[in-house]
C-alpha cells in the first residue's frame, strides 16, 4: 500500500505547521506526518516550513535570529489563533499515534545548513523515544551526508525539478548510490512509470512529493509509489480507499 505522509500536518486542509493540523493528522488512518525544523537563537528546535516567519505568519524575521518567545508569539495564517510548536511539542503530540514522522532538514535563509543542528534534533527525537519512527529526508547532499553520520534511520533525498533537468535521472541515481542514499522522492508532476523503474532497478526506493490535488494524488496511488507527501491528507485517505475499493473489485 502506497504511504501517505500528511504533508506540514495538512497545510490546505489546517494551516502551515500548524498544531491542529499537527494533532489531526496524528490521528488519521495514514502513516506519515511530515515537518520541517529550524532553530532558535536560544536553542530551541521549531517546527516551521519557512527559515523566516514573514510568509506564513503575522510576524516577520529570521526564525534563526529570534527567541523561542519571539518564534512562539507569532500567529500561524489561516490557523485557529495558533503559534508554532517546538520538536519536543510534536513529540508528545505523537508518543500515542500510529504514524511516524517524517523529519526534513531544511537550510537557512541562504540556503545553508545550520551548523550542529542535525545532532541537537536527533537527540531531542532520541530523549522522546521517536527516533526509531523517525524517517529523514532533505535536498541537501550535505545534510543527508551529516545525518548518515549520526543515525541509522531512512534518508531520503529530495529532487527538486530542476536538479532532476540539470543533473538527469541517470546523474542523479549515480549522486544517490554514491552517498549512499537508499530513497529519493521527485516533485510528483516529475514522476512516471519509466522515472520511478529506472530509480527502482537501481535498488534506490521511490517516492513522490507534492501530490496536492486529486489528480496528482491519483497518479501516485496508480504509479504504486512507495510514499507522497500530501497537503491534503483527508483527500488522499479517501482517494486511497477507494482505489483500494476498485483494485479489489
Ligand atoms: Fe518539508
Amino acid at each position: 500500500m502506497t504511504r501517505i505522509a500528511s504533508h506540514r500536518g495538512g497545510t490546505l486542509e489546517f494551516g502551515d505547521s500548524t498544531p491542529t493540523g499537527f494533532r489531526s493528522t496524528a490521528r488519521l488512518p495514514l502513516e506519515e506526518v511530515e515537518f520541517d525544523l529550524h532553530p532558535s537563537i536560544d536553542g530551541a528546535i521549531m517546527v516551521h516550513h519557512d527559515p523566516t516567519l514573514d510568509g506564513t505568519t503575522d510576524k516577520s524575521g529570521e526564525i534563526c535570529k529570534l527567541t523561542e518567545a519571539e518564534i512562539r508569539a507569532a500567529r500561524i495564517n489561516y490557523s485557529v489563533g495558533e503559534h508554532p510548536v517546538s520538536l519536543a511539542e510534536l513529540c508528545e503530540l505523537y508518543a500515542d499515534s500510529a504514524v511516524d514522522f517524517r523529519c526534513e532538514f531544511k537550510p537557512d535563509c541562504n540556503g545553508v545548513p545550520y551548523s550542529d543542528f542535525v545532532p541537537k534534533a536527533i537527540k531531542v527525537l532520541k530523549h522522546h523515544n521517536m527516533l526509531k519512527r523517525t524517517g529523514f529526508s532533505s535536498f541537501l547532499l550535505a545534510t543527508l551526508d551529516e545525518l548518515a553520520r549520526h543515525t541509522d534511520s531512512t534518508r531520503l533525498w529530495l529532487v527538486s525539478p530542476a536538479v532532476q533537468t540539470q543533473l538527469g535521472l541517470k546523474a542523479v541515481i549515480e549522486v544517490a548510490q554514491a552517498h549512499g542514499i537508499p530513497e529519493i522522492g521527485l516533485n510528483i508532476d516529475r514522476a512516471d512509470t519509466q522515472v520511478m523503474a529506472q530509480v527502482e532497478q537501481a535498488g534506490i526506493e521511490f517516492g513522490c512529493w507534492a501530490a496536492h490535488d486529486a489528480a496528482q494524488i491519483t497518479k501516485a496511488l496508480q504509479l504504486k509509489v512507495k510514499v507522497f507527501t500530501t497537503d491534503r491528507p483527508s483527500l488522499a485517505i479517501a482517494l486511497r480507499t477507494s482505489f483500494a475499493r476498485e483494485a479489489g473489485q
